[in-house]
């Protein structure tokens, strides 16, 4: 039942959790990073994102094969992803982290929002933005100066060897890097409440973190609008929009 300010019993009661809980972990997906503009690039008919089959063009195969392909649909999405801004569902996770309430932040999202809203913790699973790396050298550049990189036949080059540069995302068909994996199944493990937030938690590797966390003792909250596979194992399901769950579970703090 809602309350004026929005409050129900299920805020309360994961209010409760987090209170609880000696270890809080948070995994976060596209849904965390929509209320800033950025769609989730599954969600059909999102101009930008749908106009090529991300699939094969955001694909190391792509990649390796025509990157002028890769970075001409990378290019002008790094720009758009770049000049994006933290919301207040990123500003909710780290303000938990601040208030002592919240241990890390495995997140799927590229984007880099959740540092700029202050989190700490962030394990990025598949990578970051925030980076670019040559393929033959290991130089590395930040996001602001892959832009300067770009020769006149469109493809980034490393200022020192002249070799390709590739962001540092994974991409379809790479492994996900095995330090992030490791630290994530770790705060899985010690986790005895796991907040799912804006993922369907369909994507594995990751979307096994949830079972690793209840395998382990461990509790699940979910804050996503559509179902997962685990909602019947949560504790407390939420499926409105999530900068106003986490605001209401924040102010049942
Ligand atoms: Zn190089």
């Amino acid at each position: 039942m809602a309350t004026a300010s929005g409050l129900t019993e299920q805020h309360t009661r994961l209010a409760e959790l987090i209170r609880e809980a000696d270890s809080v972990v948070a995994l976060t997906g596209a849904g965390v990073s929509v209320p800033s503009g950025i769609p989730d690039f599954r969600t059909p008919g999102k101009g930008l994102w749908t106009q090529v089959d991300p699939m094969k063009v955001a694909h190391i195969d792509a990649f390796r094969r025509d990157p002028k392909a890769f970075w001409d649909y990378y290019r002008p999405r790094f720009q758009v992803l770049g000049d994006k801004r933290p919301n207040p569902a990123h500003e909710a996770l780290a303000e938990l982290e601040r208030r002592g309430l919240l241990d890390g932040l495995v997140t799927q999202n590229i984007d880099r929002l959740h540092r700029a809203a202050g989190s700490q913790r962030v394990v990025e699973v598949h990578g970051t933005i925030e980076t670019s790396s040559c393929t033959s050298c290991d130089a590395t550049f930040r996001l602001e100066e892959v832009d300067s990189l770009f020769g006149e036949d469109g493809v980034a080059e490393c200022r020192l060897c002249l070799g390709p540069v590739k962001p540092d995302v994974v991409l379809f068909g790479e492994l996900l890097p095995e330090d992030a994996m490791l630290e994530a199944h770790e705060l899985a493990e010690g986790a005895d409440l796991m907040l799912c937030v804006g993922s369907s938690l369909e994507v594995h590797p990751v979307a096994g973190l949830p079972g690793t966390c209840l395998e382990t003792g461990g509790r699940l909250a979910i804050i996503t609008r559509s179902s997962t596979p685990y909602d019947r194992m949560a504790e407390v399901k939420l499926s409105g929009d999530v900068v106003d769950e986490l605001g209401a579970v924040l102010a049942a703090l």
